[in-house]
Order: C-alpha cells, then structure tokens, then sequence
C-alpha cells in the first residue's frame, strides 16, 4: 500500500519547482510506481529508461541535489583542463524530456515490509519496486572521525564542493610545495582514478609549478590499475615530479598539521588528500541490506534484486553493491538497464532476462594531451550466479596516446547523456 497516493504525492511536492517543470509526468497513469534513490549514473540511467521503455511507469526520483556534478572527467577540474560548470549537469532532461518525478530529498529510511521510503521532510512516499543507488559512504582513519577535520582534507571522491575546495588548495600552493594523497585498498570507486589524479595534479604542476611533488602513499602493493600506463607516467612525463610509496596504508591523519601516518613514516603535505576507504552509501546500511564483507550489500546479479532473505522488489545498481564488478559510472548506466527491463519484465508479468550482459569502459586522462583506456564485457554466468568477463573481453590501452585524450571528452559526453540526457 502506498504511504502517498498520486494526489497526496502532487500536493506535497506539486509546489517545487521541479515538478513545475515536468507536465509529461502527469500522463502516467498506469498506478505502477517505481521509486528511484539518488540521481547519479545508476539511478538516473534507471529512471529514463524505465520511462523509455514503459511511459506508463510513474517513475519517482528522489535526489536532493539540484544538479549532478560528475566524478567522471572531476580529476580535470584539479588539472585545471575543465571547470565545475563543465561536470555539472542538470537534471531537466529526466524530467523534462521523459516525465520522471524529481524529488528534491534526502530518503532517510526503508520499509521494505510496507514498501515505502521515508522522506527527511518528514513524508514517505510508496512504492511497486524500488531501485537504491546512492553511491558510497567513507571509512575515515585515524584523525579524520570528525566533520572538523574531515573539512579541512578534502577527499573529493565526491564530486562537488570538495573538488573545487582542492582545486583552489593546489592554485594556492606555493611553488615548490608537496601534494601528499593516499589511495585505499580496494574495492573502492573507479580503480584508475587515484592514478589518474596523480597524474593531474603533477600535469598542473609540470605547467605552473615545477618546483612541486606529487607524493603518491598507496595502500596497495602496486598500481592496480593500467599499471604499465600509470608506471610509465611517473618514470617519463612525472619522473622528479610523483613519487610513489606502495605498501603504505594510512595509519593516522592529522588534519591541522596536514601530515598522514604511515608504516613508512610520517608525510606532511602543503596540500593533503585522503582517499578513504569506501562502503555502500548510508541508506543500504539503515534499511539492513548490508550483507558484504559489513560494507556493501548482496545482490542477485541476474537482476541487481537485494538477496537479503525476504526482502522482495528493492534492487542495488552502482557502487554501492558487493558483486566484485569494477566500480565506474559506466557499469552503474549498463546496470541500470539491466534493472529497468527487470522491473518492466516483472510488473507485466513476464520472464525476466535470464543471461544479462555489461560492458565497461573507462577512459583516463594522463598528461594535458594523452590519454588511456580500460574495456571488459561481463556476462552472467547462470552456474555460478556471477558476473563474469568474457574471455579475451579485457583490455588496456598499449599506451597513453592523443587519440585516446581526444576520444574520452566523446565518451564522457554520450556517457553523461545517455544517463541523464
Ligand atoms: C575522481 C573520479 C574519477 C572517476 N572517473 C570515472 C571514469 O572515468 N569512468 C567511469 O566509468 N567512472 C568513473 N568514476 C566512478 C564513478 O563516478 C562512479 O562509479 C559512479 O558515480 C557510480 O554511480 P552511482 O550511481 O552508484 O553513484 P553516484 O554517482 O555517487 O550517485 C549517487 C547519488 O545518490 C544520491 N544519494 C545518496 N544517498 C541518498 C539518499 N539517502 N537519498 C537520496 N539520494 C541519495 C547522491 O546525492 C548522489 O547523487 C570516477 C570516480 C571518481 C571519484
């Protein structure tokens, strides 16, 4: 039953601005609602083509961000190639172009039982099928427990005001200075991206302040990612630029004095940024479909349904799920398909995909002009229950080269409008 009927849903958020903007929504009326939480690449993929594929479908948004700023592409901001206003994207086409409901809110709990989320208004709103991608939470060290502190080393593994915050710490930094940045054992969001941002960051200072380091402490006992791309980078372009400590997880931060902890001694940087360790975002944790190693939560990978025994219609796309795939934007979009011809195949009563395919490409940006690549295409593996690369699928560029530098602002482009567009 749901806790909003359609005309209580219009009057607790026909004044916002938002549903103003979106009449087409008013046409569905089949009384089938799928909520979505959290309007990244998961759950605004999901949206759109749930209401692509069936504009019957009351399809309902809730997302308290106005716009969605975009990891993807965000490491460029800190280089200084791109501005915010270029990874910020609106959310108008979803509503505009394709009727969802965009509600801008904060959803603070789930009652699978009732099939309702509650609202941080105070509202709660029902649903036929649920879809949670709310991204990930942090696992901070040592000595960044508290907001204070947390404010002061800005991780910007969110994209937001925390990589603008980091952008205007490296134009501030003197000539000369050390960005000291820590990246976390996996599984953590976009393996490359770490790499990639020591790239950047050493980019900008090669440019503007060559006098800087890069000090890269990895947790890791190696790159883990495109490793012949990124160990080439720090040897060639960057040699005298990053160094690279692997083996060295943070052992305890301190935030005033701006230095990290390690097994291997303590690093102070003019600028810090400490990538924590990750988890699924909060919600999955308060509504109990935590069932991964305490940080993410269990799916069924055929449909991305939540596993945990007796939990029915809620479903898990993007990084908050422990299914071992890599977590990228461009997997949390081919999720999302995969879960809206799920639920379309559901509520019509018809058999769902039994052999789901994905594919995944990640494009890094390593100098100002070069760039690399990173492809697979996973398939559900019906023996096992997993998601599996198909054999001979996985690949890595050679090399950083122009053409690849070129063609990940085309990737990044159709990848943004193909989720929110
Ligand atoms: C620096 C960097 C570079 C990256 N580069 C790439 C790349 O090149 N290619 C690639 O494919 N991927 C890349 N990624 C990874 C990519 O950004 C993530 O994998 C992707 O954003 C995951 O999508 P998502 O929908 O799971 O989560 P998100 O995109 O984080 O979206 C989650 C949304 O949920 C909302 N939300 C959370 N909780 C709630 C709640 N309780 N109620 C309502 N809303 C809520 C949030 O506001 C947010 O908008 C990069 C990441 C980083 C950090």
């Amino acid at each position: 039953m749901h806790a909003l009927n359609r005309r209580d849903f219009l009057k607790a958020f026909g004044a916002t601005a938002s549903l103003a903007l979106m009449p087409a929504a008013l046409r569905a009326q089949t009384g089938q609602r799928v909520v979505v939480v959290g309007g990244g690449f998961g759950g605004a993929t999901v949206a759109k083509f749930l209401r692509l594929w069936d504009p019957g479908l009351e399809v309902v948004l809730v997302e308290p961000n106005p716009n969605y700023i975009s990891c993807v592409m965000s490491n460029l901001v800190l280089h200084g190639r791109l501005n915010m206003a270029d990874i910020t994207l609106s959310y108008a086409g979803l509503t505009g172009n394709h009727g969802v409901l965009l509600v801008p809110q904060m959803v603070d709990a789930v009652d699978a039982d009732a099939h309702s989320v509650h609202l941080a208004n105070g509202d709660s709103l029902g649903y036929d099928k649920l879809v949670l991608a709310p991204g990930i939470g942090f696992i901070y060290p040592d000595g960044l427990q508290t907001p204070q502190a947390q404010a002061l080393v800005p991780h910007a593994w969110k994209a937001g005001p925390q990589t603008q915050q980091l952008r205007d710490a490296l134009l501030r930094m003197r000539n000369g200075g050390r960005f000291v940045m820590t990246i976390p054992t996996p599984p953590y969001r976009c393996p490359a991206g770490p790499y990639e941002r020591a790239c950047q960051v050493a980019q900008f200072f090669r440019e503007k302040k060559p006098r800087s380091k890069v000090i890269v402490l990895d947790a890791n006992p190696q790159i883990i990612a495109e490793r012949h791309i990124f160990e080439a980078a720090f040897a060639g372009p960057f040699a005298g630029i990053v160094e690279y400590h692997p083996n060295s997880p943070v052992l305890s931060v301190n935030a005033s004095q701006r230095s990290v902890t390690t097994v291997g001694g303590t690093f102070r940087g003019d600028v810090l940024n400490v990538i924590p360790l990750m988890q699924a975002g909060k919600i999955l944790f308060d509504a109990g479909l935590i069932n991964v190693d305490n940080r993410w939560a269990g799916v069924d990978l055929k449909t991305f349904a939540s596993n945990v025994p007796g939990v029915e219609d809620v479903f898990v796309i993007g990084d908050s799920h422990g299914s071992g795939l890599p977590k990228s934007g461009h997997l949390a979009n081919a999720e999302a398909k995969v879960v809206a011809s799920a639920i379309i195949a559901q509520l019509g009563g018809l058999p769902v995909n039994a052999a789901p395919v994905l594919n995944n490409t990640c494009y890094s940006a390593v100098t100002n002009s070069t760039g690399s690549w990173v492809a697979g295409v996973y398939a559900y593996d019906a023996n096992d229950e997993q998601m599996k690369a198909v054999p001979g699928s996985l690949g890595e560029s050679p090399r950083a080269i122009s053409d690849d530098y070129d063609r990940m602002f085309g990737w990044a482009r159709n990848l943004w409008a193909d989720s929110l567009g």
